[in-house]
């Protein structure tokens, strides 16, 4: 049986991917150069089997998601993603287990440039805590906090694919191929919204990533700024598969509003800012949707085509709710 100090060289010593990692993997600390005039934007975040992600799901899944889900807060920051940690808590050194990992682990960290540079390795149920930490020009980060009434509320990519994967795999909603492998995709490989997130610097005045559902999310959102919003649900974004499935009544209409890991951004921006965010976006890959506006009443009112509608419970996971 490999020891600790072997697997850490085997699968987590690679070589170095950025000038400015000092000292990566080997020392008691790791030691990095931010560059001048950038704030440090840090953020970590857990990831445990059968809470976070079904026990079924594989490594290459798992070590992908789990540095994609601390890349999308970055990401919801405005900041550029640079550096990682990363504690695994594993019950045996499964290497079959521990290459998939990496496998996912490290064709998204390469593909955003975020070096590895220490972490922990502990022999335990299956847990992943990663920490991330990003730099972002002073002043310029994204909050929670900065919409104004009048800024229009816009999300990125579409909602609630990873819900209705997760009503697939659990039997309760028979999708059948090729919508179960796009949403399954959806959920199981988060693409972190990066790029969108550093073209929203100096334009942005509020974000946030949508992990817990977009209701729950822009309640946050509107909370943390102290205004209210108004939402029109005919222009949420739906991939082909939701919206059919939304159109047959075969799910819950609320089912995008409520559903997490979407791991999208949800932002606001000045009425005058939106030519500009226009024009930034040629260059995202990602779809661009206005959904409505802030306004100064607080709490949130729901429109379809003009009519009001009933506000549906927020959904989203509660660790310590009942
Ligand atoms: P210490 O006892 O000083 O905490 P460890 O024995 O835990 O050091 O780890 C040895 C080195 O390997 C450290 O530099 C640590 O950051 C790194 N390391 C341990 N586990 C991991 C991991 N899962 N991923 C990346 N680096 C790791
Ligand atoms: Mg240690």
């Amino acid at each position: 049986m490999p020891s600790e100090f072997e697997l850490i060289d085997r699968y987590f010593r690679r070589p170095a991917l950025r000038e400015d990692v000092l000292l990566g993997i080997g020392d008691d600390a790791a030691l990095v150069q931010p560059p001048a005039g950038s704030e440090l934007a840090l953020s970590v975040d857990t990831l445990l089997e059968g809470v976070h992600f079904p026990a079924a799901t594989g490594p290459v899944a798992i070590g992908h998601k789990a540095l994609a889900v601390n890349l999308s807060d970055l990401g919801a920051m405005g900041a550029d993603p640079a550096w990682a940690t990363l504690a695994l808590s594993l019950p045996q050194p499964d290497e079959a287990w521990l290459e998939g990992f990496c496998t996912g682990w490290f064709a998204l960290a390469q593909s955003h440039r975020v070096e590895l540079i220490g972490g922990d390795t502990t022999r335990g149920p299956l847990g992943i805590t990663v920490q991330v930490v990003g730099t972002v020009p002073q002043g310029q980060a994204l909050r929670r906090s900065g919409a104004r009434p009048g800024d229009r509320i816009y999300v990125t990519g579409t909602l609630g694919d990873a819900a209705v994967a997760l009503e697939a795999l659990s039997g309760r909603l028979p999708l059948g191929e090729p919508g179960e492998r796009a949403c399954r995709r959806r959920l199981e490989f988060p693409e972190p919204r990066i790029g969108a997130g550093v073209a929203l610097r100096g334009l942005g005045t509020a974000a946030i990533d949508i992990s817990d559902g977009l209701l729950a999310d822009l309640g946050h959102l509107l909370q943390a700024s102290g205004v209210g919003a108004r939402v029109e649900l005919e222009d949420l974004p739906l991939s082909a598969t939701v919206a059919g499935l939304v159109r047959d009544g075969r799910i819950d209409p609320a089912l995008p509003l409520q559903g997490g890991d979407d791991y999208e951004l949800l932002f606001t921006v000045p009425e005058q800012a939106e030519a500009e965010l226009r024009r930034r976006w040629r260059t995202q890959r990602c779809r661009l949707s206005r959904i409505g506006r802030i306004e100064s009443q607080t709490g949130l009112r729901l429109y379809r085509h003009g009519i009001p509608q009933a506000v549906p419970p927020r959904g989203g996971y509660e660790h310590f709710r009942d």
